[in-house]
């Protein structure tokens, strides 16, 4: 049977939102999740990453609330999260007049307070933050919660955050649903998790014939070997020229290397910003935007924006240091091939550590083929298509008043007949491509 949103009964000002933002069907979380949430069980919603499972609950939420008090709690480990999820709440509730508030750290506090005292019906917080306005405060009045959802709920678990959730929750002393979701959860983290809810139904969409099967398909994971430092640096850079992506996130494993990679990248021309812990809260939301917009096509993070970030046109994950375990992993390359869209991922790894390979493949049940960096004929190829590209841009660009380059680019270009001549003076390409094209002298 077809399963269409009109089968769950929601509200007529959600009908509407999903009608504007053209979702066809619900996905399969939203199918079993849904239902469960709006016939006010407790949900441990598990499936992979970008299913669709915000909506699997946002909309039930929305349906079931009222504007009266503050009625949902949304709790999820890092920042970036509480904005993209308070983005949902307001995406969906555009015909309702619910008040929404994200809060989190490195936020000024004046401004939050302001909102918090215009009487938000929904939370979504970090935390700590929230940790904060509960001890020192006493603002936040949670008498009348009807909803309360962990995203990412492994990792509030994990990462040091349990004591700081038992003590959020130790503060909700009134009946109400209880949700968690993730992409991944263990059963030590599950039997924590149970002892939060009431008769919960576990939905696991990650069980495919008693097999783990927890990526999806439509995403194509490659893993490239590398045997020095300069090896991996050059292969980088090498397969960002050839891949073609809208835009890409690369993976590090320390704060002060996004800093490093991204203005190493930026220096080689590419529109590239950084993202890790110790960058002010302005700046981070600031990196985000510029990616989910197209301003910079390339990320360089560490593992704070491997959870849950929906960035629709990232089709590319490099994994460029290897993640601390397989849930990392998946939740990284889970960045890219969001809602069924074709997404790639490479890892970069070491000879030494090329078993590493063939465990992720055997615990995850999944195929990582091998793939070899950009050889010199196809650099060659695509810097010739290129550097073309670029100089034919120049030479026709309107109010160009710089006849001294366009002169030489010109006669660069009847010299040696760039697109068919294959016998080309690589050396000249590579000045031309390095000194010209990448550094924008030009
Ligand atoms: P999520 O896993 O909630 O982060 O969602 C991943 C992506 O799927 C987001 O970009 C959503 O907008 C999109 N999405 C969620 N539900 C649907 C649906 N029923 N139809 C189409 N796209 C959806």
């Amino acid at each position: 049977m077809i399963i269409n949103f009109s089968n769950f009964k929601l509200r007529n000002e959600l009908l509407k939102v999903i009608k504007e933002i053209n979702y066809i069907r619900p996905t399969p979380i939203q199918i079993k999740c849904i239902p469960l949430l709006l016939n006010k069980y407790d949900v441990l919603g598990i499936a992979k990453t970008g299913s669709g499972k915000t909506a699997s609950y946002v909309l039930p939420i929305l349906n079931s609330i009222t504007i009266n008090s503050l009625q949902c709690l949304v709790l999820v480990p890092t920042r970036e999260l509480a904005i993209q999820i308070k983005d949902n709440f307001l995406l969906f509730s555009k015909y309702l007049k619910f008040k929404i508030l994200s809060l989190y750290g490195g936020q000024k506090y004046n401004i939050q307070l302001s909102k918090l005292k215009n009487n938000p019906n929904i939370i979504i917080s970090t935390p700590g933050r929230l940790i904060d306005y509960i001890k020192r405060r006493n603002l936040i009045n949670f008498n009348n919660i009807k909803f309360l959802v962990l995203d990412e709920v492994d990792e509030m678990f994990c990462k040091g955050f349990i004591d700081d959730v038992k003590f959020i929750l130790s503060n909700i002393n009134v009946k109400h649903q209880t949700a968690l979701f993730s992409a991944t959860i263990c059963n030590n983290i599950k039997n924590i998790i149970k002892k939060f809810m009431l008769f919960p139904k576990e939905i696991n969409l990650l069980l495919n014939k008693k097999k783990f099967d927890n990526i999806p398909k439509n995403i194509k994971q490659y893993y490239c070997l590398f045997y020095s430092y300069n090896d991996k640096i050059n292969f980088l850079i090498n397969f960002l020229e050839v891949e073609k992506f809208k835009a890409v996130i690369i993976f590090v494993k320390t704060k002060s290397y996004t800093l490093k990679l991204s203005n190493l990248l930026q220096k080689k021309g590419y529109n590239c910003s950084s993202l890790n812990g110790d960058m002010n809260q302005n700046l981070r939301e600031k990196n985000i935007n510029d990616l989910r917009n197209g301003n910079i096509n390339i990320l360089v993070a560490t593992d704070i924006a491997a959870r849950g970030l929906d960035i629709n046109n990232v089709n590319l994950v490099i994994n460029y240091d290897l993640p601390i375990d397989f849930k990392y992993y998946i939740h990284r390359i889970g960045r890219t091939g969001r809602a069924n869209n074709i997404g790639k991922t490479i890892l970069f790894i070491n000879k030494r550590d090329i078993k590493i390979v063939y465990l992720l493949q055997k615990k995850l049940n999944i195929k990582i083929n091998k793939i070899y960096p950009p050889n010199k004929n196809i650099l060659l190829k695509i810097r010739i298509k290129k550097i073309m590209n670029f100089i034919e841009y120049y030479i026709n660009k309107k109010n160009n008043n710089d006849f001294f380059y366009k002169n030489i680019l010109t006669n660069i270009l009847k010299k040696y007949n760039f697109i068919n001549n294959e016998k080309i003076n690589l050396i000249l390409l590579n000045f031309i491509y390095d000194n010209l094209f990448l550094n924008k002298k030009i």
